[in-house]
């Protein structure tokens, strides 16, 4: 058998199909805002987020530092769950570009209106830094996939007006939450000032993340990519994966979170220590407790046997489920980690 990666859901390769797509794809300068592949994708993703304008840019990690950059200024604080990906995967960017400083509110990546209230420092103090954003990340990575529950994320975007901070949805798997809880895009995006949604992850895409807000922010976002060196060129080959990937649409990933619910039912029968409830989407976070090998022991074991996991932290194992491995695949790499883990 092929090996099977589960390290990620961006470890997918583009099909034939996107491929042609991204070959045939009309392109121009983006820059003089020429590339009509471009063009069309910023509109269609503004559309299903519903604001006004969207950008596209290379990263999520760029899309994110957009969102910072718009939002504060430095020396403000910025509330976020625990673990997130903008302080955790992003090698330092929010201090070095934004000069921000994160609290940390909940746990396990959510939090509720309360929390963000007792965290929040207000503007004007003679010692506090103030608070000026807050970011939700949905769903959540290293929380294990959660959906942030929606009727939060209301309450806390509506204190965050109330109080004078903005709101930042970090939506790189926004698509996973929308499949998942049933509601669409523009509901899951409403409550927020800037949002960010990936393409190279659960979509297949080999590159890319649009931002989306108001026209007024877009256009000062259009900035920030420069500054950052995002600004591309004939970049609509790119985007034309995007599109290829919204016209498939979307019930591909009901069977990534399939795949991964049935993966993590069978490690909760082993020796591993998993909790079913973050199961929620196409991520799977066990923990290995002693007498199980450590993480990079169970990762080369697995490997040997043909399946890729990711070694999170040095007792805790992430496998993602993902467009290029099927229900067969995930059931044979799910026997493969039971007989790692439960010997
Ligand atoms: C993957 C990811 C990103 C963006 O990552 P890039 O590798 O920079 O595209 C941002 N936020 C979350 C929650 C992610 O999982």
């Amino acid at each position: 058998m092929d090996r099977i990666d589960l390290r990620s859901d961006t470890v997918t390769l583009p099909s034939d199909a996107m491929r042609a797509a991204m070959a045939a794809a009309p392109v121009g300068d983006d820059q003089y805002g020429e590339d009509p592949s471009v063009n069309r994708l910023q509109e269609r993703v503004a559309g299903l987020l519903g604001k006004e304008a969207a950008l596209f840019v290379p990263s999520g990690t760029m899309a994110n530092q957009i969102g910072l950059k718009l939002l504060t200024r430095p020396g403000d604080e910025v509330v976020v769950g625990e673990e997130a990906h903008i302080v955790w995967h992003e090698a330092g960017a929010s201090a070095a570009n934004s000069g921000v400083q994160f609290t940390v509110a909940g746990k396990g990546g959510l939090f509720t209106a309360a929390d963000f209230r007792s965290a929040h420092k207000p503007a004007g103090h003679i010692v506090f830094p103030p608070t000026t954003l807050v970011v939700i990340e949905n769903t959540h990575n290293r929380g294990g996939g959660v959906i942030f529950p929606q009727d939060e994320v209301v309450a806390i975007c509506r204190d965050a007006s109330a109080l004078g901070a903005g709101t930042y949805l970090d939506g790189a798997r926004l698509f996973n939450a929308a499949v998942a809880t049933g509601r669409s895009l523009a509901e899951l995006a409403a409550p927020f000032d800037v949002v960010s949604v990936a393409l190279s992850k659960g979509l297949g895409c080999p590159v890319g993340s649009l931002v989306a807000g108001t026209r007024e922010a877009m256009q000062r976002a259009v900035r920030a990519r420069r500054m950052f060196g995002g600004a591309m060129r004939q970049s609509g080959i790119l985007a034309a994966a995007g599109l290829h990937a919204l016209d498939r649409g979307l019930d591909h990933l009901a069977e990534d979170h399939a795949n991964a619910r049935r993966l993590a039912e069978r490690i909760a029968d082993t020796k591993a220590d998993i909790d079913l409830a973050t199961v929620q989407t196409n991520i799977v976070i066990f923990r290995l407790p002693p007498p199980l090998p450590d993480a990079a022991t169970v990762v080369r074991r697995a490997q040997e046997q043909g399946v890729l996991v990711s070694a999170f932290a040095p007792r805790t194992i992430r496998a993602t489920t993902h467009l290029n491995v099927t229900s067969a695949q995930c059931r044979h790499a799910a026997d493969v980690l039971a007989r790692i883990l439960a010997p």
